[in-house]
């Protein structure tokens, strides 16, 4: 964060200095960008503050539609000026931990300076009246500023989440969701309309603002699909959302003539974990099998809550033979964990040496349906169970 800051700064510093002066036009535009990212701040609060609450990780926010409209057509210093202006507002409504919120502006400021100075290198822009050939190359100049500023802002918070983060990185929490990314490209792309709106006719920026606070509402929509179907304890899929995942998977290795495998996951005598230490250490175990399962299986496979201490894997394409390799690799990784946590009293303790009960069900030698699969898996769970837990169990 330090080094994010000191680059940020010293990159805005060296710019600064050499920027032109900004004449009254450059005002003008700034005050109408300004009014526009304060009302669109003011009509997406309630629902911003909703949206931010129920996801702690990296947000992107559409006002940054006003924030790259500035870096096209504002003098450095005022674009500049007015993201701290409406990331501050927004902050007044976030109250993100502050530190948080300073690396990610600094990372705003950054991608802000860096793009600003690779569409300055191309000389003036101007939009009225340009014939064909010319908008194709303003276009594509346009389009490269974004591709500029999307990366700097990805590659500054990346870094950051590497450093700060204390658990290990997956892609997803590096590189953000596609869903994220989508956002901050359809917030680049807004940015870049309202820019040539506002060189050629002002007053339509009205039209952005509306289309701004709908795309909110949109971003929110998208939010609570994803929520449906997340486990929001462990971030894994829900049942609902395994069975769909693990249902498309299924049909298409049925298309393929394949084979494919349902796992059932059970951890051993969880119910002492609680009864020791207390729930909260019952939820980290949770967490830490979790990502047990993400470690020991493939990007493909679907992984799911099934409920309580239960797990659910589908492994398309894999044999017999590949299912209880899995099982065994999966049985063998929540075995090693080492799960910090805490007992009844807050004191520190250490969760280790747990086992767990794996039932396997294979398509299509024990069922074709994936209800009927995973009635088998839990049976083969059950015989486990029964033989002295701590193994894997392919259904009879
Ligand atoms: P077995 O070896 O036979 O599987 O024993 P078990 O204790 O794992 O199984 P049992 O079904 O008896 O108990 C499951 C326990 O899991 C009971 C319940 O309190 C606990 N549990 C279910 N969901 C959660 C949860 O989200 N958090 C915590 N901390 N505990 C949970
Ligand atoms: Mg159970
Ligand atoms: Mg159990």
């Amino acid at each position: 964060m330090v080094v994010s800051g000191l680059l940020a700064t010293t990159a805005i510093v060296l710019t600064t200095v050499t920027a032109s002066t900004p004449v009254r036009e450059d005002w003008f535009r700034f005050a109408a960008l300004a009014v526009c990212a304060s009302v669109h701040l003011q009509l997406s609060r309630r629902q911003e503050e909703r949206r931010r609450s129920r996801k702690p990780t990296v947000q992107i926010d559409l006002v940054g539609i006003w924030s790259f409209a500035g870096v096209v057509v504002l003098p450095i210093h005022l674009a500049l000026l007015g993201i701290v202006l409406s990331r501050t507002q927004r902050w007044v409504v976030a109250r993100r931990p502050l530190y948080r919120f300073m690396f990610s502006t600094s990372s705003v400021l950054l991608a802000a300076v860096v793009a600003h100075e690779a569409l300055a290198a191309f000389g003036p822009r101007t939009w009225s009246r340009t014939g064909v050939i010319d908008s194709i190359a303003e276009f594509g100049i346009l389009m490269l500023a974004g591709i500029v500023y999307f990366s700097v802002q990805a590659a500054v918070i990346a870094i950051g989440i590497i450093l700060l983060r204390p658990s290990q990185p997956t892609i997803r929490t590096v590189l953000g969701t596609k869903d994220d990314n989508e956002l901050e490209a359809l917030t680049i792309a807004l940015g870049t309309v309202a820019a040539i709106l506002l060189v050629n006719v002002p007053a339509a920026l009205a039209i952005i603002v509306v289309v701004s606070v709908i795309g909110n509402r949109i971003a929110e929509i998208n939010q609570l699909q994803e929520a449906v179907r997340t486990d929001p304890k462990t971030g894994l899929l829900n049942i609902r959302g395994w069975r769909e995942g693990a249902e498309r998977a299924l049909s298409r290795v049925e298309r393929a003539n394949g084979s494919a495998a349902v796992l059932m996951v059970d951890l051993d005598h969880f119910k002492s974990i609680n009864d020791t230490w207390g729930h909260p250490a019952g939820d980290d175990m949770l967490e830490y099998v979790a990502h047990a399962l993400r470690g020991a299986t493939r990007p493909s496979d679907i992984l799911g809550r099934f409920g309580g201490e239960e797990f659910v894997v589908f492994l398309p394409d894999a044999s017999t033979d590949e299912a209880k390799l899995a099982g065994e690799r999966i049985r063998r990784m929540i075995s090693e964990l080492h799960v910090p946590t805490t007992d009844k009293r807050g004191g520190p303790v250490a969760i280790t040496h747990r086992t767990t009960s794996i039932g396997v069900a294979i398509y299509p030698d024990h069922a074709k349906e994936l209800g009927d699969l995973l009635q088998s898996a839990d049976a083969a769970v059950y015989e486990a169970k029964e033989n002295g837990r701590d193994q894997v169990r392919i259904a009879s």
